[in-house]
């Protein structure tokens, strides 16, 4: 018996499978930002990217199950020219699916993104994304951070605008609410 099997017949704890929740797809490497924290080193010119076979290959083993949650992640998701087909695709499924964008807020004002909040808001997919320290402070110190926080303020106001409720914000280091609180006076959003 190895250890971990050991530890959890001394505590008493049996493992079983449960029912698959969530299926997470990585889409891709293609990202417009490159930051340093990286761990897949994404950036806007890696070429990894899914194909629209392999996506209709994930429909297709996805529609002979009842996994409720497609997580999208990547790179930025929304980059990959079939994005938009893939979510289409899993929104057409019965039953019905939830989907979920994890998305870094500056793709949605870049030229060529700026419908996909829209799109987002139509096919009712939950974004989660995370932003970078917001303090005064923590700017001064990291001038670079300035476009980056900027731009995901800009599109989290647009998302609002569009009537956006899915949302989900985190900070690198702080909780969900310390940045809603940040951010509310921006909006009428409901986080
Ligand atoms: S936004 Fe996300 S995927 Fe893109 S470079 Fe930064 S950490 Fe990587």
């Amino acid at each position: 018996m190895n250890r971990f099997a050991q530890t959890l017949r001394e505590q008493s704890i049996s493992l079983r499978r449960g029912r698959a929740e969530i299926l997470q797809v990585n889409v891709g490497k293609l990202c417009n930002l490159t930051c340093v924290h990286c761990h897949v080193n994404a950036g806007p010119k890696r070429k990894e990217i899914m194909t629209r076979e392999t996506v209709d290959r994930i429909i297709d083993w996805l529609a002979n199950t009842e996994i409720p949650t497609v997580d999208l992640t990547g790179g930025a998701p929304e980059m990959i020219p079939d994005f938009r087909y893939f979510i289409e695709r899993v929104r057409d499924l019965e039953p019905l699916r939830h989907v979920i964008d994890r998305c870094n807020l500056t793709i949605l004002v870049e030229d060529g993104y700026k419908d996909l909040a829209g799109f987002l808001a139509d096919e009712k997919v939950e974004i989660i994304a995370s932003m970078p320290c917001y303090s005064a402070v923590c700017h001064r110190r990291r001038m670079s951070l300035r476009p980056i926080t900027n731009g995901s303020c800009k599109s989290i106001s647009k998302l609002c605008s569009t009537g956006f409720t899915r949302l989900r914000i985190f900070r690198s280091a702080g909780s969900p609410l310390t940045c809603a609180t940040t951010i509310g006076s921006m909006s009428t959003c409901n986080f």
